[in-house]
């Protein structure tokens, strides 16, 4: 088994390709089966790689970086706006590609939206300035401070957003200089490996590659004496693990780990007007996505209301097979995150939850459909709040008190992003300042942007990505003085 050749360029200055054109650089027939969620098909068969994968992978990458570091900034600012392009000719089959191998429908904020975020990240960081700061210059001493390239980087991420957080990984790496060997999770490989064909097609050879693989090529990639930096994407759990083996080669990390946001409801919401912003931060992505709203905290006052208002939005919105134009929410990617889903809501059901809507998966239906599922009256307890559900599952908790619902929403080990909901400016900031999050979020809850750091507290990880603080967590500090 060969791993797949992604430094080969798709032509896409003839005419947009399609999926199967996509597909023909990056598979084998004799890889590992990579099935479609919502049908159990096979959508493509990929080859998966060793150490040995990696080693070759990093040692190309490496010989590559010292060409790509001393090109002048305008090149690479040039080659990631040109990358941006390529991304945008070939976005409809990538679109079709990641609705089939991830499950997300191609409309809603799902397939179409997350290939235009791609390009739209590209291009913010193509144009994101990060100048040489002058620290110290009082007429006996100048300090100035310099922002070098890394080296080689590894970019390590999962199965729910597998081609935006890629590209989230990458850009800035390789604007600043270095070099990127991409590991894509073991359920999304085709994804990730199609859109960096796609963006070799305008990058030089080598300065960007991707082995496809299951965690011990991660680990690899982890303990590489020869890979300077991680961007990771992931579990909390993996996270860990990377810190360990990662040590003894003191690799820089940036680690975006799981969540588990919290969202605060205060009594003056209308709650009609909210309803729809509540169920996208909740659902987005079918709810696998690390910075959606887990727990949901409403005061008593509007509790019924919020509930009812929340039922009739989440009635109108259709889930079903991607393709399918209509549907706006996709099955779980994979069986594991269904049986997490299910035994979650059973958890609830059984701790005395009130099921508002769904909970009633058809086991004999084809496809990892976990119906849309709003659960009231639980208990704060209740490992529906207490564990992260990454899937279409919200429990809905009532509070009396602000500073019981702060307490709540503070009492997890994670802290990713949290939201306030409120009519009052005032109000929502100051209550804001007192939750353990990396973001919040007032009125809305999950939105990102090229521009606006992002990074999280406690067990959610460390390091921020996006805007000028992006560039910094891929480059290496240098001071000059004289
Ligand atoms: P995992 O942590 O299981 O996997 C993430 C990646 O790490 C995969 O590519 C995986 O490979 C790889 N990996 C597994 N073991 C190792 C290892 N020992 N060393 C290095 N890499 C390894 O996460 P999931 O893919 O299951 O994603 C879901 C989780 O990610 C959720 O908890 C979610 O909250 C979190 N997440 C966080 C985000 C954030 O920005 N903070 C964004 C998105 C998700 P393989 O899949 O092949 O095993």
């Amino acid at each position: 088994m060969t791993t797949p050749d992604v430094t080969t360029p798709v032509d896409t200055t003839q005419q947009t390709p399609t999926v199967q054109q996509l597909l023909a650089g990056i598979t084998d027939p004799a890889g590992r089966e990579v099935l479609d969620p919502a049908t159990g098909e096979v959508v493509g068969r990929v080859a998966f790689g060793s150490a040995e994968d990696v080693d070759r992978a990093v040692e190309r990458v490496r010989a590559a970086q010292p060409a790509w570091a001393a090109r002048a900034d305008a090149d690479r600012i040039e080659l990631l706006q040109r990358a941006a392009d390529a991304v945008e000719a070939s976005a409809e089959a990538l679109a079709e590609l990641l609705s089939r191998e991830q499950g997300k429908p191609l409309n809603g904020p799902n397939a179409r939206f997350e290939v235009g975020a791609c390009a739209a990240w590209l291009r913010a960081t193509a144009a994101t300035e990060l100048p040489v700061e002058t620290v110290v210059d009082d007429g006996e001493t100048h300090a100035e401070l310099h922002y070098r390239p890394v080296g080689v980087v590894g970019a390590i991420g999962p199965w729910n957003w597998p081609m935006m957080i890629t590209i989230w990984q990458i850009a800035p790496a390789l604007r600043m200089g270095n070099t990127v060997v991409v590991k894509p999770s073991e359920y999304t490989p085709l994804s990730v490996l199609a859109l960096v064909q796609v963006l070799n097609d305008v990058l030089p050879a080598d300065v960007l590659t991707a082995v496809a693989g299951s965690g011990d090529v991660g680990a690899r990639l982890s303990a590489h004496p020869d890979v300077d930096k991680l961007m990771f994407t992931g579990s909390t759990a993996t996270g860990q693990a990377i810190i360990k083996s990662s040590a003894d080669t003191v690799k820089r990390l940036t680690l975006e780990l799981g969540g588990n946001d919290a969202g605060i409801v205060l009594p003056d919401v209308d709650p009609k007007a909210v309803a729809e912003g509540l169920f996208w931060g909740a659902f987005i992505n079918t709810g696998q996505t690390c910075a959606a709203l887990k727990r949901l905290y409403v005061h008593a006052d509007v509790y019924d209301d919020v509930c009812a208002a929340l039922v009739e939005v989440a009635q109108a919105m259709p889930m079903g097979r991607g393709l399918d134009e209509q549907n706006v929410l996709g099955p779980l990617q994979n069986r594991a995150q269904y049986d997490i889903v299910a035994r979650l809501v059973e958890a609830a059901r059984d701790g005395g939850g009130k099921i508002l809507l769904g909970g009633d998966p058809d086991p004999s239906a084809p496809g990892n459909f976990y119906p849309t599922t709003l659960v009231a009256d639980i208990d704060d307890e209740n490992p529906l709040v207490a564990e992260e559900q990454f899937g279409p599952a919200l429990p809905i908790v009532r509070y009396d008190d602000v500073d019981q619902a702060v307490a709540m929403a503070n009492r997890l080990d994670v802290g990713l992003g949290a939201s306030v909901w409120s009519s009052d400016r005032e109000a929502a900031l100051a209550l804001a300042a007192r939750l353990e999050a990396g973001t919040v979020w007032i009125n809305k809850h999950g939105g990102v942007h090229p521009m606006i750091p992002f990074g999280g507290h406690k067990k959610s990880g460390y390091g921020l990505e996006f805007g000028v603080e992006g560039l910094k967590a891929v480059a290496v500090p240098q001071v000059i003085s004289y």
